[in-house]
């Protein structure tokens, strides 16, 4: 996706690389930040970028971000980009170039017309292709939300550390850090024994819920740290459950290797409960620092590798959900049950079956709760969602930047105005001090001397204010043209028709969502018919819609009228197999083309209450909630 953007027009001008950190404090804490930045090199270079092409630029080092003014490395970026000298900006998460709107417009407006790139450490963006174009100026509005950008560098900081295996985390039970911090096996043998037993009974038995009921019944506990403030760190035995059992087979640390970024995390999506960022488990091939043989080990690698392939089909057993990124269903990662408040999942259909796909709530379910809490189709909840995004963004998003860069331009007015009083004041106590030598008896020679001395240091000040108020009453020059907001405004007017454009992905579909939404929750339960939508906006503002429950079937295809009808005239008194394969004798196909089978016609009976005095077993749950029948409840 990179690539393509790269031409070797862009590859035979300057690749150059922004480095900053807003404060001093940053400066000297955040190390991990500073190497990130200066990482960025190296991108330049895989990127096609020769050494010798590749600048850096950091004199912006412990200046902050808030306004261009005082960061004379910005202006030079910004000099040599409009000189067309530039083939690429590489920096940290493209917005925190320059932490204000207007700088940030500018320095997309400056590279779209010399035609540089801008990159970050994910993506190469190019300011002349509408899609760019809107994300970056959306990126630019959003990093005005300070926590969200500050979390990441954190975040990635933690990264770092981690790749040297420095960064530490509480050890899994079994383990004690050693006095050389070096990780240890548990010196107490019954710990180790009964994780050993653990993974006996795996070995032997190869299904998590028969580990445990064989455990129950030796009456065998599972020891576990104390997490809790009190007593951290002590040693307590549990009644074993599927979630230990799972947590001891899933972790790495028993084969003996430190692993970080077993989980994605994304620090946009999180729990409306508890507030925290929600997980997705990376593939063991994916692992991003595994470094074997850190410690003593419980299992051998292998054994470890192929626990994780025997749990994965297991679980491929219970529940079916594949859940591709690429999904239709565009709130995939933060949609949230109004009635249980727990994550709900995304079930696809196949392609074949041409049917939106559903959110549904079954964490309850697979923890053992009888059934499903509830389900929906998407499209729907999608379409609403959409449009609320659509209204909101353009005028909402407009207003607030526009409001920073009126704000920054009074900064820099009230600045100039600033600088204009200090050099009054030195002109000032020049002038009283020039009257003071001038006062002074020339032959006490000591005095004037020391009078002279001052003179001359009051007037050095005043050319330094001088110098400083000339450049200060420049910036305050600096401003917004009409032309320059009237392209802002144009951007978010266009957004509309990019998020319907073919050419948009769905992928970029979400991505743009979640730039202006937290989270959304929906309760289809409390209100008959209804769904009940809460859009929880990033801006911390929450917005509630009803959208009207699709009937079944209503949505997409429908199941040919003469099938319906012979379905009501025959289900007072046939069974559904009967209607069924009466329905298939005549030649009759469902709506996706293909034969009857009794779900279907139970399907139409339910939705037309036509009576459900026939066989009910699809209707308890079965092993995959809904991916035969109907799944609305
Ligand atoms: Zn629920």
């Amino acid at each position: 996706m990179t690539s393509t953007k790269i031409h070797s027009t862009h590859c035979e001008r300057t690749a150059f690389v922004y480095v900053r950190q807003s404060t001093w404090l940053q400066v000297s804490e955040n190390r991990e930040s500073t190497e990130r930045q200066y990482n960025l090199r190296e991108r330049a270079i895989q990127l096609g970028w020769p050494e010798s092409r590749v600048e850096v630029i950091d004199e912006d080092q412990g200046r902050s971000g808030s306004t261009a003014t005082f960061r004379t490395g910005f202006q030079r970026l910004a000099a040599e980009v409009g000189l067309g000298k530039v083939g690429i900006v590489l920096m940290l998460e493209a917005s925190r170039l320059a932490r204000n709107n207007s700088d940030w417009y500018r320095l997309i407006e400056i590279c779209g017309i010399s035609g540089t790139l801008i990159a970050d450490e994910s993506a190469v963006y190019n300011p002349r292709e509408p899609n760019d174009r809107l994300l970056l100026g959306v990126k630019g509005t959003l990093s005005e939300a300070e926590l969200f950008t500050l979390r990441t560098r954190l975040y990635e900081g933690r990264w770092n550390k981690a790749r040297k295996g420095l960064l530490r985390f509480p050890l899994p039970v079994g383990y004690v850090v050693a006095t050389d911090g070096a990780w240890v096996l548990d010196p107490d043998t019954q710990v180790r024994e009964r994780l050993s037993y653990v993974f006996n009974s795996f070995r032997r038995l190869g299904v998590v819920r028969a580990v445990v009921r064989d455990l129950r019944q030796q009456g065998l506990e599972l020891p576990t740290r104390v997490t809790a403030k009190e007593a951290y760190g002590s040693l307590i035995w549990k009644e074993p459950t599927l979630s230990t059992v799972f947590r001891i087979l899933h972790n790495p640390a028993y084969a003996g290797a430190y692993v970080y970024g077993r989980s994605e995390y994304f620090s946009e999506r999180r729990s409306p409960k508890t507030g925290k960022a929600s997980a997705h488990v990376r593939n063991v091939a994916k692992w991003p620092v595994r470094i074997s043989d850190h410690h003593p080990a419980y299992i051998g690698w292998e054994e470890f590798v192929k626990n994780q392939e025997q749990l994965r089909q297991n679980w491929g057993r219970d529940d079916n959900r594949g859940v591709p990124r690429e999904g239709r269903a565009l709130l995939q990662g933060i949609v949230y049950c109004g009635v249980c408040g727990r994550k709900m999942s995304v079930q696809n259909r196949s392609v074949k079956e041409s049917r939106s796909p559903s959110y549904i709530c079954m964490q309850g379910y697979q923890n053992g709760e009888e059934k499903t809490c509830q389900s929906m189709t998407s499209r729907p909840v999608d379409a609403a969602v959409a449009e609320a995004f659509l209204a909101a963004i353009s005028p909402v998003n407009l207003k607030v930047a526009t409001q920073v860069m009126d704000q920054i331009e009074q900064e820099l007015v009230s600045q100039r105005r600033q600088h204009e009083l200090q050099l009054e004041q030195a002109r000032y106590e020049a002038r009283l001090a020039q009257r003071q030598y001038d006062s002074v008896d020339p032959s006490n020679r000591l005095v004037a001397a020391e009078l002279e001395r001052r003179w001359n240091e009051k007037l050095e000040r005043v050319t330094d204010l001088e110098r400083a108020f000339a450049q200060a009453a420049r910036d305050a020059e600096w401003k917004l043209t009409p032309e320059e907001r009237a392209a802002i405004t144009e951007l978010s007017h266009d957004l509309p028709a990019i998020w319907s454009a073919e050419t948009t992905t769905n992928q970029e579909r979400k991505q743009l969502l979640r730039m202006a939404i937290e989270s959304v929750q929906v309760d289809g339960i409390t209100q008959a018919g209804q769904i009940e939508v809460q859009i929880r906006w990033r801006s911390g503002t929450i917005t509630i819609l009803n959208v009207k429950r699709t009937a079944p079937g209503e949505c997409s295809l429908k199941t040919p009228e003469e099938a319906v009808s012979r379905i009501h005239k025959m289900a007072p008194r046939r069974t559904y197999v009967e209607i069924a394969t009466a329905l298939n004798r005549a030649g009759l196909r469902s709506a996706f083309g293909r034969r009857f089978t009794t779900q279907h016609v139970g399907y139409i009976c339910r939705r037309d209450g036509l009576g459900d005095r026939k066989p009910r077993s699809n209707l308890e749950l079965p092993k995959t909630p809904g991916a035969s029948g109907p799944v609305e409840s």
